[in-house]
């Protein structure tokens, strides 16, 4: 595992040169767009995603994280098994290949979550196309709506929820959950994005997303059940 651990010091010694750099554009972008992964056709709004890492309000734990996301080498189920260190199995819950991002921006943790935050959105009057989208939910740029200082906020909670879609995504009990399991997971998911703003000067904007996603918790049965039924309709034979 040694040199594992060297490679990884190697990339974030490098990456933390270049993301000084706001038009720099990692290798990942152009290896995500030649594996033909969900990635932002603009560049730029994947350059200012990488260049969170660069924002000293983001928690050290979670800027590592969204390197590895952005890198793809966090651990998924697809990994383990070209490793030879798992079976195939695809997502016990979507019946889709278990790759990293559908683990972290599209099962249904992820989804239930990205509901909730659209829900914020239209509520704070930031809904646009793009802040709607499932792009957006997977890389979380800034943008001219939504006002700095708050945004980092938002990308600070943001991430950790992504940090918990990996998180129970590992779990050996994650195949057999169902509705109340993702919405114990999720409560504690959002207890733990508020906290992870705390240090920050303004906490205001995670505060009401907090109690925000908070007063919708009793929705997550109904996400989950709408969800599933989505699932099903797509895996089963057509005739
Ligand atoms: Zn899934």
């Amino acid at each position: 595992m040694h040199f594992l651990k060297a490679a990884f010091q190697r990339i974030t010694q490098q990456t933390s040169s270049a993301n000084q750099d706001i038009n720099y554009t990692p290798p990942s972008y152009f290896t995500r767009r030649r594996d033909g992964e969900d990635t932002p056709r603009d560049k730029s709004c994947f350059n200012q995603s990488f260049y969170l890492l660069n924002n000293s309000y983001i928690p050290s734990s979670s800027r590592s994280f969204h390197l590895e996301y952005l890198n793809r080498t966090l651990i998924s189920h697809t990994k383990l098994t070209n490793m030879n260190i798992a079976d195939e199995n695809p997502c016990p819950h979507c019946k889709t290949l278990a790759t990293q991002d559908h683990m972290i921006n599209d099962c249904i943790f992820p989804k239930i979550c990205h509901i909730l935050f659209k829900q914020f959105m239209v509520d704070q009057g930031w809904d646009t196309r793009e802040t709607l989208s499932e792009t957006y939910w997977a890389f979380f740029w800034p943008v001219k709506t939504i006002e700095y200082r708050k945004y980092i906020q938002l990308a600070c909670f943001w991430i950790e929820i992504k940090k918990s879609a990996h998180k129970i995504a590992q779990t050996s009990r994650f195949p057999r959950f169902r509705a109340l399991n993702f919405q114990a997971k999720i409560l504690t998911a959002i207890k733990m994005a508020n906290a992870s703003t705390k240090h920050l000067p303004n906490q205001e904007t995670a505060q009401t997303l907090t109690h925000f996603m908070l007063d919708k918790i009793d929705s997550i049965p109904h996400h989950y059940a709408e969800l599933l039924y989505e699932i099903n309709r797509r895996s089963a034979p057509r005739w």
